[in-house]
């Protein structure tokens, strides 16, 4: 195992940020780290990284005791913050240097390799002889991954990566992270859905400071635990007057065209309901097709969040 937290706590007050949680993580997966604002995501990564001491609780990095050994865990650890603060007035290369400096690499030939590794490994080699300052926001967050990655760790825990970039640049760093991913185990946190999809093998959503979903994402989707579906349904013609509202499990509907609606119930499985309600009031379905949970659909029902996509 790459990472290992069991009982992990972080109290603040009278509130657990971090409420006991337990998970681990393997050798070359990418995991994503879901969860609405306040969820407890950043405060979990800050602990493993050693940032912030835990209330209560366990971790291993790479085999080592992470709360005891802080400081051989980081160096097993590429930690990018969610607010990664940057010298703007140092150019790339030499930005590079000098954090290759702090992370202990002695000698200026080890370290222009290492920064060298790092520029090509994020895809920055266009900006390297650039200040900082004249980057687009894009390559300055790649900057900070590229100091993530200044000695070579085995474990990227990342901190919403791709927040406040544009679509171009999220497809290019998930690219790169992606990349990064055949050689590393990546823990990425997010709270954006497709993130997960584009990028994970694996999902755990957190919530007010609880685990409340674990697995890969099809095991997920496939879970019948989470009582949610998506029903499309499809008449001989349209209704004139939908019935939906008769069946207690369905909580909302669109209309997709004068015939055909999209149904989400809180059930496992809609469609028998469905069917037998339609005969009773006489009409006729002609499609009838529940679809793929969708893990914005998971998302909601274990966080009662609606998901940003
Ligand atoms: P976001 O997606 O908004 O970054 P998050 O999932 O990373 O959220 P955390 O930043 O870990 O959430 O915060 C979890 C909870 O702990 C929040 O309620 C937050 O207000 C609280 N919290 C975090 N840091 C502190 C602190 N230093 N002192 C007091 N409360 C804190």
């Amino acid at each position: 195992m790459s990472i290992t937290v069991s009982n992990l706590g972080k109290r603040y007050g009278q509130q657990w940020a971090v409420d006991h949680v337990d998970f681990s993580i393997q050798s070359g997966e990418i995991v994503g780290f879901l969860g609405p604002n306040g969820a407890g995501k950043s405060t979990t990564m800050k602990m493993i990284t050693g940032y912030i001491p835990p209330t209560i609780g366990n971790i291993e990095v790479c085999g080592i005791d992470a709360v005891e050994n802080s400081i051989e865990t980081r160096k097993k650890i590429g930690y990018l913050p969610e607010h990664n603060p940057l010298y703007l007035d140092m150019y790339v290369l030499e930005y590079l240097d000098y954090a290759a400096g702090l992370a202990g690499l002695s000698g200026i030939k080890n370290r222009k390799e290492a920064a060298n590794r790092a520029i090509e490994l994020t895809q920055l080699t266009p900006e390297r002889t650039k200040k900082i300052g004249q980057l687009s926001k894009g390559y300055r967050q790649r900057v900070g991954l590229a100091q993530a990655l200044i000695h070579n760790p085995q474990v990227l825990i990342l901190d919403e990566p791709t927040s406040g970039l544009d679509p171009i640049q999220v497809m290019e760093m998930r690219e790169v992270i992606k990349n990064l991913g055949h050689e590393k185990t990546v823990l990425l946190s997010t709270h954006i859905m497709q993130e997960v999809e584009a990028m994970c093998s694996r999902v755990i959503i957190i919530n007010q400071g609880k685990i409340v979903a674990n697995g890969g994402i099809e095991q997920l989707r496939n879970n019948q635990t989470f009582n949610q579906c998506t029903v499309r349904v499809e008449f001989s013609k349209p209704l004139s007057n939908p019935w939906f509202s008769e069946i207690s499990a369905i909580q909302s509907w669109k209309e997709l065209n004068p015939s055909t609606y999209e149904i989400l119930g809180n059930a496992t499985d809609l469609r028998e309901q469905i069917s037998r309600k339609a005969g009773e009031h006489g009409d006729i379905i002609i499609a009838l097709q529940q679809e793929e949970n969708s893990l914005e659909t998971i998302f909601k029902s274990v966080t009662g969040h609606v998901g940003r996509i």
